[in-house]
């Protein structure tokens, strides 16, 4: 197998010289045991921040991939069934089982695989617990999102369009901009580019926001906060702006913000909902086969590209969800 190795821990964005590509020799698998190959590989913001946490020097690369089944002693998951397994940053993968599931049964011939790492998938999943659980989305509401363009931005932006409420969405860049629109996005701008941000969101909303979606945070949040209605919601979902700081940003602290207009901020994962996640994914395969819900996705060739995508990822050069391609 080919794999990925995390060689040094981050230090502020990271480098080619954080990973090293490396080669295992994998043992035949036994009883109850499985071998994949790696078909798509997903690169996510999460893998930053939780690379400190969750991994120590020399480990595999944390990560979700659409592999295939190519040797079996495993009823569960037959020889040329596709499954979604957290294998980590590898090629071929010898496991018993533990962190797969198999490719919802009836996944639509038409249905490009890929989607179980974005709209179907984790990603999908965020954006919709984001919305119903977190936010209780009502039609005729006004929500912003940010990193609106990415794999759960783009989602959440539709799901909110499909409640009926008007969505306001920020992203990095002009072609990005052009994509939320033909999402239906009722307005979009490149936060880049936009000059004053305070000033365009009130333009998109000069009533303001009932409820935010923030994937970004940082100095995006304190100018979006004071923009919202009384008693506004606010889903933190991520906060990339902050995911390759050397040191952690201080303030403007925004309980003034807070307390005047009353708001009510909650921190979530989607793994809150793990019961709930095969109803959602039927879901959200009916609003893609229905053609409600558009998928856009940037892939990249190669294995051997897997640092390179992941951070192009984190640079925002991906429209949609970020996905490699073995
Ligand atoms: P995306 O597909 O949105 O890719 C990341 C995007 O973030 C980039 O394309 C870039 O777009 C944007 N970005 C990067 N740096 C900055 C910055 N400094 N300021 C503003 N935008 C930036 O990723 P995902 O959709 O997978 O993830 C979006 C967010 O959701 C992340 O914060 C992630 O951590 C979070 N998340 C949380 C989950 C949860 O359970 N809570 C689960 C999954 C994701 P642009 O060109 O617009 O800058």
């Amino acid at each position: 197998a080919k794999t990925w190795v995390l060689t040094k821990h981050f230090d502020g964005f990271p480098k080619n010289s954080n990973f090293e590509l490396r080669l295992e020799q994998l043992p035949e698998p036994k009883d109850g045991e499985v071998l994949l190959e790696a078909v798509f590989l997903s690169v996510d913001p999460y893998m930053r921040p939780f690379s400190r946490v969750r991994m120590k020097e020399g480990d595999i690369m944390i990560g979700t991939q659409v592999a295939k089944v190519i040797q079996s002693n495993n009823a569960a998951f037959p020889v040329g069934s596709h499954v979604v397994g957290r294998c980590g940053w590898r090629t071929h993968t010898v496991c018993d089982g533990t962190g797969l599931t198999p490719i919802m049964p009836d996944w639509p011939q038409d249905v490009p695989l890929t989607l179980a790492l974005g709209a179907v998938g984790m990603p999908g999943l965020t954006a919709l617990y984001g919305i119903e659980e977190v936010l209780g989305l009502q039609a005729g509401e006004t929500l912003l999102v940010n990193a609106a363009a990415g794999a759960v931005g783009s989602v959440v932006g539709q799901l909110a369009k499909l409640k009926g409420c008007k969505v306001v969405g920020s992203a990095g860049s002009d072609a990005k901009v052009a994509f939320l629109k033909e999402l239906g996005f009722d307005e979009a701008f490149n936060y880049k580019s936009v000059g004053s941000l305070e000033e365009a969101l009130k333009k998109a909303s000069p009533q303001g926001y009932d409820c935010y979606f923030e994937n970004v945070s940082g100095p995006f949040s304190s100018v979006a906060l004071p923009q919202m209605k009384d008693f506004g919601r606010i889903a933190v979902c991520g906060a990339i702006s902050l995911y390759n700081d050397t040191m952690p940003q201080t303030g403007p602290y925004p309980h003034l913000t807070m307390i005047f207009k009353q708001l009510k901020m909650e921190g979530f994962m989607q793994s809150r909902w793990e019961h709930k996640h095969p109803e959602s994914l039927k879901r959200l395969m009916a609003w893609v086969k229905e053609g409600k819900l558009i998928c856009r996705e940037h892939v990249t060739e190669g294995f051997e590209n897997m640092p390179a995508a992941f951070m192009g990822m984190l640079q925002g050069e991906n429209i949609g969800k970020a996905i490699v391609k073995v």
